[in-house]
C-alpha cells in the first residue's frame, strides 16, 4: 500500500509546511534575489540562530548528518590510531563518520529500556588508545548528561554527541549539543528540524574546532585557494539554511506536539502491556523530544513484530524499524570482526521494536485508531492463548 492510501502514514509533512508556505516561498525568494548561494547570508544567520538555541557556542553548516560527524571527529582531532566509542544500535551513519576519520570503532551494548548506550559496557570497552565516546541521542532523548560528563572526566574521554534525533531535547538542564565539545546533527527531511533536502551542522562550543570545522567543509582551505590541509566540499546549501531559518521558531512547538502524542500513545498502550506491547521508556520528562515514537513486540506478545507490522499495514497504517540489523551484522562490516551473539540487548532489540506514526499534526483520533488496530492485533491473539492447538494465524488472519 503506498503513503497516499494510508489512513496514517508513518510521517507527514503538510501540517509543518503548509502554515507557513508563504514565508518559505519569500525566505527562498529572497535567496535567488541575492544570489548568494553558496555560503550566503541566511546559512550564516542560521548557524548562529541554531547554535543559540542549542545552548552553545558555534555552528558549522554541511552537506549531511554525516558529513557532521565525519568532518566534526577530525575537527576534534580525531583520527587513525584512536578508538570511538559508539552504540551497536544506531543509524549505520554514526558508524560510517567514525570510520571516515581513520578511527577505529569500538561498539558496545544499549539499555534495553531506553535503547540508549550503556555507559557500563562502555567503560569495560575503554584501553588507552580510547580518545572519545559518542552517545546517540536515540529516538530523540538524550543520554544523561550528568552520567556522560562524570563518565568522560574518569576515563579523559571527548564527548562527541551524535543528535541527529534530538533538535533541542533537554535533559538534567543541558540540551543536545551543548554537553560535548562537538555534536552532529542532521536536517534531512524528517528529522524534528527538515529542510528540503539534505543537510547538517557541527555544534561547538570550541573556537579551533569551529575553524577547522569550516575549513574541512570548504576544501581545507584557510582563506581562498590558500590550503593548509586537505578537507572537501561540504556545505550546507544558503536555500537550505534559509528554509531551516524560517522553520526553527516553530520547532519548540513541533517536539511539545511530539511529547503531547507520545504522552497519549503512553496512556492508551498502557493497557496492552501484559499482551506484550511496551513503550520505550522516557526518562527525559519533558526534553524527550520523540523524533520517534518506539514500541517493543516482547516475548509476552504472540505474534512476531514482523506479523503486527503486517497487519498495521493492511489495516492502512504505516511503522517503521529502527533499526533492523544492528551495525555489527551489518555485511558491508564484517570486517570489523564482531560476530552475532556479541551485543545481545540491540540484537534482541532489533527484532522487537517497531516505531509507530510519529509527527507534529498527528491527531488524537488517528492515535486512537493506532493503538484500537494494535490491540484487536494482539489481544485478539493472546485470547487464543489456551487454544494452544489452533494456529493463531487462522483466528486473526
Ligand atoms: C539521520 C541520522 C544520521 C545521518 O544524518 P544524514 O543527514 O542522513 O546524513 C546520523 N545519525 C543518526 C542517529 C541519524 O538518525
Amino acid at each position: 500500500m503506498n503513503k497516499i492510501t494510508m489512513k496514517v502514514p508513518f510521517v507527514d509533512f503538510n501540517s509543518q509546511h503548509q502554515p507557513i508556505k508563504t514565508q518559505l516561498y519569500q525566505a527562498i525568494h529572497t535567496v535567488l534575489e541575492q544570489g548568494d548561494f553558496i555560503l550566503g547570508q541566511a546559512l550564516a544567520d542560521f548557524e548562529s540562530a541554531f547554535a543559540a538555541a542549542s545552548g552553545t557556542a558555534y555552528g558549522v553548516g554541511v552537506a549531511s548528518g554525516t558529513d557532521a560527524i565525519a568532518l566534526g571527529l577530525q575537527a576534534c582531532n580525531i583520527g587513525a590510531g584512536d578508538e570511538v566509542i559508539l552504540p551497536a544500535n544506531t543509524f549505520i551513519a554514526t558508524l560510517i563518520g567514525v570510520l571516515r576519520t581513520g578511527a577505529k570503532p569500538v561498539l558496545v551494548d544499549c539499555d534495553p529500556k531506553t535503547a540508549l548506550i550503556d555507559l557500563e559496557a562502555a567503560a569495560r570497552a575503554i584501553t588507552s588508545q580510547t580518545k572519545a565516546i559518542i552517545p546517540v541521542h536515540l529516538y530523540g532523548q538524550m543520554v544523561s548528561p550528568q552520567q556522560l560528563l562524570d563518565f568522560a572526566k574518569t576515563y579523559k574521554l571527548l564527548i562527541f554527541e551524535d543528535a541527529a534525533q534530538a533538535h533541542l531535547a533537554e535533559r538534567e538542564g543541558y540540551r543536545a549539543g551543548s554537553v560535548g565539545i562537538a555534536a552532529a546533527f542532521s536536517f534531512y527531511p524528517s528529522k524534528n528540524l527538515g529542510a528540503f533536502g539534505d543537510g547538517g551542522m557541527l555544534l561547538t562550543r570550541d573556537l579551533d574546532v569551529a575553524q577547522k570545522m569550516v575549513r574541512l567543509r570548504n576544501y581545507g582551505a584557510s582563506q581562498k585557494y590558500f590550503h593548509t590541509e586537505s578537507g572537501t566540499n561540504s556545505r550546507l546549501d544558503t536555500l537550505q539554511a534559509a528554509v531551516l531559518l524560517e522553520k526553527l521558531p516553530y520547532l519548540p512547538q513541533w517536539n511539545s506536539d511530539r511529547l503531547s502524542i507520545a504522552q497519549q500513545y503512553d496512556s492508551e498502550l498502557a493497557p496492552l502491556a501484559s499482551a506484550g506491547i511496551i513503550p520505550m521508556q522516557n526518562h527525559s520528562g519533558t526534553g524527550h523530544v520523540y523524533h520517534l515514537y518506539v514500541i517493543k513486540v516482547d516475548d509476552a506478545c504472540l505474534l512476531e513484530r514482523q506479523q503486527i507490522q503486517d497487519k498495521l499495514n493492511a489495516d492502512g497504517i504505516q511503522t517503521g524499524i529502527h533499526y533492523p540489523i544492528p551495525c555489527h551484522l551489518q555485511p558491508a562490516f564484517t570486517y570489523l570482526g564482531y560476530q552475532p551473539g556479541d551485543f545481545p540487548q540491540a540484537e534482541k532489540l532489533a527484532k522487537q521494536i517497531l516505531s509507530l506514526p510519529m509527527y507534529p499534526g498527528l491527531s488524537s483520533s488517528q492515535i486512537k485508531e493506532v493503538v484500537a488496530a494494535i490491540a484487536s492485533i494482539t489481544l485478539t491473539s493472546s485470547n487464543t492463548e489456551n487454544s494452544s492447538s489452533t494456529p493463531v494465524s487462522s483466528i486473526v488472519g
